[in-house]
């Protein structure tokens, strides 16, 4: 495989029903693109779905699970299913707590119990030093509050699929937090560009890269099924925002993707 690079997809939904069908094919074209490993994140609205999720990520060695609740299904969470999440999220296997945060564009849970929620979530990384994995949506002074208090100092964090402006990337970045790009860095549109100008104001000790399939498809595959081997159109347009080779931006991504997750080399 010499002369492709290795790719760490470091956020995707891969265990998802959207990929029954042809998910051994989808991780061939992974492979033959050079994305080698997946953070497979639990963004579960039951304590079933968190338990398959970490299930199905087990049983492969190029998996990475993590477990969490993502915002939209906070409300969902139900007091007497937290405890057997805190456990699973304890397992070695685990790399981290989320996908949590907070999304005031969709509200889908109200507000405070969001904010609630992503408390208890960061604690929860804090407690078993396990990195936090932050799904931010027009909620991003709010989070900084949240994660300033919460964070700062105590968590590995990540802010994944960036949305918001160079100052906010900025302000991320000065409290040491790690900023992830997906598909959204590549879609050609005035309300996206701030996106693509932020990739600028991460330092590259914190730059990530995701796809977060099977969403968010990138530019030229928007609209389609997003799957991990499109991480390389969104890693094509970070190396080109920093004036890096794809493989310089594929070994710095990697190498900040096994620090903030412990993993190791294989
Ligand atoms: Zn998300
Ligand atoms: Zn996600």
């Amino acid at each position: 495989m010499s002369g492709v690079p290795y790719f760490i997809d470091s956020h995707c939904h891969i265990d998802v029903s959207d990929f029954d069908s042809d998910r051994e094919e989808m991780l061939a074209r992974a492979e033959a693109v050079g994305v080698r490993e997946f953070v497979v994140v639990g963004a579960s609205g039951s304590l079933e779905q968190a338990r398959k999720t970490v299930e199905f990520a087990s049983a492969d060695p190029r998996m990475h699970p993590t477990v969490g609740v993502h915002p939209h299904e906070a409300a969902k969470v139900d007091p007497s299913w937290w405890p057997g999440l805190c456990e699973l999220a304890a397992r070695p296997e685990v790399v981290a707590v989320g996908e949590t945060g907070l999304d005031f564009h969709y509200d889908s849970s109200p507000r405070q119990v969001q904010i609630d929620r992503f408390v208890e979530h960061i604690e929860l990384a804090a407690k078993l030093d396990k990195a936090v994995i932050c799904h931010i949506r027009d909620a991003h002074p709010k989070a900084m509050e949240v994660l300033t208090k919460h964070a700062k100092g105590r968590v590995r964090t990540i802010i994944h699929c960036f949305t918001g402006t160079p100052l906010e990337a900025r302000k991320y970045s000065e409290l040491g937090f790690y900023v992830s790009f997906s598909g959204i860095v590549t879609f050609k549109g005035k309300s996206t560009r701030p996106v693509r100008e932020s990739v600028a104001c991460v330092p590259l000790d914190r730059l990530l890269v995701e796809s977060d399939s099977p969403y968010l498809a990138p530019v030229p595959q928007r609209g389609k099924r997003n799957e991990p081997s499109f991480l390389v159109d969104t890693a094509g347009v970070v190396a080109t925002e920093r004036g890096l080779t794809l493989e310089e931006l594929a070994a710095i991504t990697v190498a900040n993707t096994r620090v903030v997750f412990g993993l190791t080399s294989p």
